[in-house]
């Protein structure tokens, strides 16, 4: 079997809801998503999801320097892919199409061996823990309870509120989201994320007057993300676990917070390095007898990757309709993740549902920068931020 292409297409839907975090209060609800597929010359083709920003590097790698070879040699390609970005670096942009390619290389060789992604992976169970994100800084009070709820209805007790701007709203919000989980009748496990909106100081006194109130699971990105020195204080100084990764790129910025004792609780997502990537981490965790949770995804396929993880504990669902259009073969029940027997990633896309989001060139991607006053002082939200 050999690599003859790849394939993108831009897409752009609007969510079902709003989501935002301290960084940006207002939210966004708008999805811009490119659909990857890499062709082969005996009809089959792996797909996965990347950015726009990435796409000429996508089509530059894959004709460039994939194709000819076999893609079911995933991992060499991957090193094959890193070798070749080594001096420029494999960061960014680079690093978000060697992701996207990689994904898309493992679908194929899924769907090569005829058999869903986790059996190829060597998962010996099909279901993956969930917990619950509402990504809800910019849901009101009774959206709020709503998503949680709506969510503990699918037996989901475990649940991660954005927090960061102002320690009343957080405590009575933890409060909303406590009591909408208990309505699954298990007993709710919290986890607050701030998105590197605190300092290291500013961080731990926060969380400290939080857990007067409720036990925390994890504290997501209490302080900068490289921040190994301000992550490890945090650690040191609050009991909840420090949970942090999911915007790192590479496996050796993991190693680094690791060898300082900066994480209790590894965040990784698809974009450090694909699932490839995901693995190496997951073991360097697994090697330190670290927990490993995995990040949010559309039509949550990573979770064929946590289903082979032995210190993997929940992984993240928004239920944000970002998977409208496709035909997904995993669902939740009784706060698993469920995944079935379709062939790779078991993502397909219904194209008359498709058809008209396509776009060729995608509106100005929603602001993600960081919020005026992180780490110095905290701005509340203006009301009129969160209007829609
Ligand atoms: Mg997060």
């Amino acid at each position: 079997m050999k690599i003859t292409g790849v394939r993108t297409r831009i897409y752009e839907t609007q969510m079902n809801r709003w989501l935002g975090d301290a960084n940006n209060p207002g939210g966004w609800n708008r999805l811009i998503a490119v659909i990857v597929n890499i062709d082969t010359d005996e009809g089959i083709s792996g797909m996965s999801l990347g950015s726009v920003s990435a796409i000429n590097h996508i089509h530059g790698i894959v004709n460039g320097l994939l194709a000819g070879q076999d893609p079911r040699g995933v991992r060499g390609l991957w090193q094959k892919m890193n070798d070749e970005a080594f001096k420029a670096g494999n960061r960014g942009i680079v690093g978000d199409a060697i992701s996207a390619i990689d994904v898309a290389l493992w679908d194929l060789k899924a769907k090569a061996n005829n058999e869903p992604l986790w059996k190829t992976l060597g998962a010996s169970e099909r279901r993956v823990r969930a917990y619950a994100s509402g990504l809800d800084m910019p849901l009101s009070d009774d959206d709020l309870r709503t998503f949680y709820e709506g969510m503990a209805a699918k037996g989901i007790a475990a649940g991660k509120l954005k927090v960061g701007l102002n320690r009343e709203d957080d405590l009575r919000r933890l409060g909303i989201m406590h009591d909408a989980l208990a309505t699954s009748g298990k007993q709710p496990q919290l986890m607050i994320d701030s998105n590197e909106y605190w300092s290291p100081k500013q961080a731990i006194a926060h969380i400290r007057e939080i857990e007067r109130h409720y036990e925390l699971l994890w504290a997501e990105e209490p302080a900068r993300r490289w921040d190994y020195r301000g992550l490890r204080q945090v650690s040191q100084n609050v009991t909840t676990a420090v949970a942090t990764g999911e915007n790192l790129d590479e496996l050796q910025e993991f190693t680094d917070l690791v060898a300082n004792e900066a994480v209790d609780m590894i965040n990784v997502g698809a974009g450090s390095g694909g699932i490839t990537g995901m693995l190496q981490i997951a073991d360097l965790a697994y090697a330190f007898d670290l927990p490993v949770t995995l990040m949010n995804c559309a039509a949550n396929y990573t979770a064929h990757v946590a289903a082979v993880l032995p210190n993997h504990t929940h992984m993240e669902v928004l239920n944000a309709g970002r998977a409208y259009a496709m035909k997904v073969d995993n669902h939740i029940e009784d706060g698993w993740i469920i995944l079935g027997d379709k062939p790779g990633l078991g993502i397909e896309y219904d194209e008359a549902l498709l058809a008209p989001l396509l776009v060729d060139q995608p509106s100005p991607a929603p602001r993600s920068g960081r919020r005026v006053g992180a780490a110095l002082y905290q701005v509340p939200a203006d009301p009129s931020e969160l209007e829609h």
